[in-house]
């Protein structure tokens, strides 16, 4: 007979991973369906040093390692398959994956977001060719050559910083004169002898045959369009895509009620317009996204489906 789990988490970040801690420790049996990347957001975060207790040195993908190792241990199944659909008409609820539908007595949705995109031309085609969105994979391309990091809140500041360790200079790129990201962030910027801020500043072109080869730059102030080519000995520069994110929502549109940016509504208690269904983490309404609140909504969540399953 086809397993019917307790609980079926959807999403392996912070929030999903908490969730299926908190689930396998109250003797659920659980699923996990990772999708394409364990660890969301945190996997591609080169430092993690506002996670209460993280050591000195934590970064994403390690933090990751020991949270998949923990909620293992007590028990949580992680499976690597992508929602395509849902069915959460009935009682018991199916969870359509590429590989295979999944049948859960309650589902948390913890699919988290993913980053946007300056939406420019050249953007798409040059992405992974000098065109990047995650600093801690690939900052080591850049050894000593330029980067243009686009965005001004805390992620484009904070990897800015861990990419000037890697680059010959680094230039934050923002399209307004104020930074969105923390003050001691801004502080950190401010006073860092490799980086520069462009203010005012969007990128409207990027060329290149392979690899980024320039960059057109367009001052919202002045109105001034500027195209800066890659120094002749580089070659190349690197432009790091760092403005925001969107929730990972899609296959839940039409069953599961969301803002108008896509992000799910659910209570302080984790639950969804849907009974039996929660949604935990960057993925729902909420003012402050981080791994810690990330990790406590997961908890929360798995508590609730428990409570709901006893019902
Ligand atoms: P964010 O706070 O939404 O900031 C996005 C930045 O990109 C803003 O400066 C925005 O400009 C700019 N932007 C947005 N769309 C753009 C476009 N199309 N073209 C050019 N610029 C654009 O996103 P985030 O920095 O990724 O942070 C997301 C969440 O994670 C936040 O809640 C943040 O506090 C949190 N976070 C926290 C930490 C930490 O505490 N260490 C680290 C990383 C992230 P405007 O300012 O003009 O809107």
């Amino acid at each position: 007979m086809e397993k019917v789990y307790d609980v079926i988490i959807v999403g392996a970040g912070p929030a999903g991973l908490s969730a299926a801690l908190y689930a396998g420790r109250a003797k659920l049996s659980t699923l996990v369906l990772e999708g394409t990347k364990v660890g969301g957001q945190i996997a591609i975060t080169s430092e993690v040093d506002n996670y209460p207790g993280s050591m000195e040195d934590a970064t994403g993908p390690s933090l990751t390692a020991r949270m998949v190792d923990q909620a293992k241990r007590f028990g949580a199944e992680m499976v690597s398959d992508s929602v395509v659909g849902t069915d959460f008409k009935d009682k018991v609820k199916i969870v359509k994956g590429e590989k295979a539908d999944y049948k859960g007595r309650s589902v948390i949705i913890a699919t988290g977001a993913n980053p946007r995109q300056i939406g420019c031309p050249g953007e798409k085609e040059l992405t992974g060719k000098g065109v990047s969105y995650c600093a801690t994979c690939d900052a080591d391309f850049f050894e000593g050559l330029e980067i243009f990091v686009v965005g001004g809140g805390d992620t484009a500041v904070e990897e800015a910083i861990f990419l000037a360790k890697f680059a010959r200079k680094v230039t934050i790129v923002h399209r307004r004169d104020e930074l969105r990201a923390a003050k001691y962030l801004q502080e950190k910027v401010f006073e860092h002898p490799k980086i520069e801020i462009m203010w005012n500043s969007v990128i409207v072109d990027i060329k290149g045959d392979g690899l980024v080869e320039s960059a057109v730059f367009h001052n919202r102030e002045t109105g001034e369009t500027t195209e800066i080519k890659a120094d002749e000995d580089d070659g190349t520069f690197g432009i790091f895509v760092l403005v925001g994110y969107e929730p990972v929502t899609e296959v839940f549109k039409g069953c599961i009620d969301t803002d108008e940016s896509g992000y799910i509504i659910a209570d302080s208690r984790m639950r969804t317009n849907v009974e039996g269904v929660f949604a935990a983490g960057d993925v729902r309404v909420k003012t402050l996204r981080q791994v810690v609140t990330a990790t406590a909504d997961g908890a929360i969540a798995a508590v609730e489906a428990e409570k709901y399953l006893g019902e």
